[in-house]
C-alpha cells in the first residue's frame, strides 16, 4: 500500500516524500480511507504509530480546496491535546506536511503570554492545536469562536481524563456544531473514555493497531 491508494492526493504525496515518509503505518492505512469518507472515528493507538498523520492528512486535503473563511475569529478545524508539548509536537508535524498551502495553523497552551496568543488568533486561523483550559480562556475573552468548527480531533483522550480535563471538553462540546466530523484517539479504552466518545462522536468506526 501506498499513500496515493489510500486517497491522498499527488502534491502531499510528494510533501511526504521529502520528509522521508513513503509507506504508510498500519493506523494510517485503516484511518485515512475512512476520515477522507467523513466518518467517526476512534483510533485506538499509541504516540509514534503515526497518529498525527493519520488525522492530520484527511484533514489538509479537505481543508486545502476550501476557501478561506473571511471571518478571521474562528476555526473550521481544532484539534485538543493534552500538554503544550503535544500540542507543539502535532502543530509542527502538520506545519512540515502543510508546506506551501495557505493553511494557517495556530498554537493555543497555557503557561505561557495569553495576550501574545490573542493577537496571533487575531491573523486567523484555519488549523487551531489547543490544551483544553487555555482554549476555554481566550473563547471566554471572545479571542476565538467555535461556531465554525467542522473538524474536531481529541488526541490522547485518556490523558486528558487523567488530567482532570473532562469538565472542560464537556463545555467545549457544547460551543461546537453538531454537524462535524470528529476524531478521538487515545492509547487505552476504559469506559470513562468510552462514554465520552458516545457522547462526542456519531456513529463511530473503531481502529486498533
Ligand atoms: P506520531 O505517532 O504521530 O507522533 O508520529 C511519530 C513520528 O513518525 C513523526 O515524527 C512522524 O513524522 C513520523 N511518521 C509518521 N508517519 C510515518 C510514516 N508513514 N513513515 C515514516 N515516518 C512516519
Amino acid at each position: 500500500t501506498n499513500f496515493e491508494s489510500l486517497g491522498v492526493s499527488k502534491p502531499i504525496v510528494a510533501t511526504l516524500f521529502q520528509l522521508g515518509i513513503e509507506k504508510p503505518t498500519p493506523i494510517q492505512e485503516k484511518a485515512i480511507p475512512l476520515l477522507l469518507e467523513g466518518r467517526d472515528l476512534i483510533g485506538l493507538a499509541q504516540t509514534g504509530t503515526g497518529k498525527t498523520a493519520a488525522f492530520g492528512l484527511p484533514l489538509i486535503e479537505k481543508l486545502i480546496p476550501e476557501e478561506r473563511r473571511p471571518d478571521n475569529r474562528t476555526t473550521r478545524t481544532l484539534i485538543l491535546a493534552p500538554t503544550r508539548e503535544l500540542v507543539n509536537q502535532i502543530a509542527q508535524n502538520l506545519k512540515n506536511f502543510l508546506r506551501k498551502s495557505h493553511l494557517r495553523i495556530n498554537v493555543v497552551v497555557g503557561g505561557v503570554s495569553i495576550n501574545k496568543q490573542q493577537l496571533q488568533l487575531e491573523k486567523g486561523t484555519d488549523i487551531l492545536v489547543a490544551t483544553p483550559g487555555r482554549l476555554l480562556d481566550l473563547v471566554a475573552r471572545r479571542a476565538i469562536g467555535l461556531t465554525a468548527v467542522r473538524y474536531l480531533v481529541l488526541d490522547e483522550a485518556d490523558q486528558m481524563l487523567d488530567l482532570g480535563f473532562v469538565h472542560d471538553l464537556r463545555k467545549i462540546s457544547k460551543m461546537v456544531p453538531k454537524r462535524r466530523q470528529t476524531m478521538l484517539f487515545s492509547a487505552t479504552m476504559p469506559k470513562a473514555i468510552a462514554d465520552l466518545a458516545a457522547d462526542f462522536l456519531t456513529d463511530p468506526v473503531k481502529v486498533e493497531v
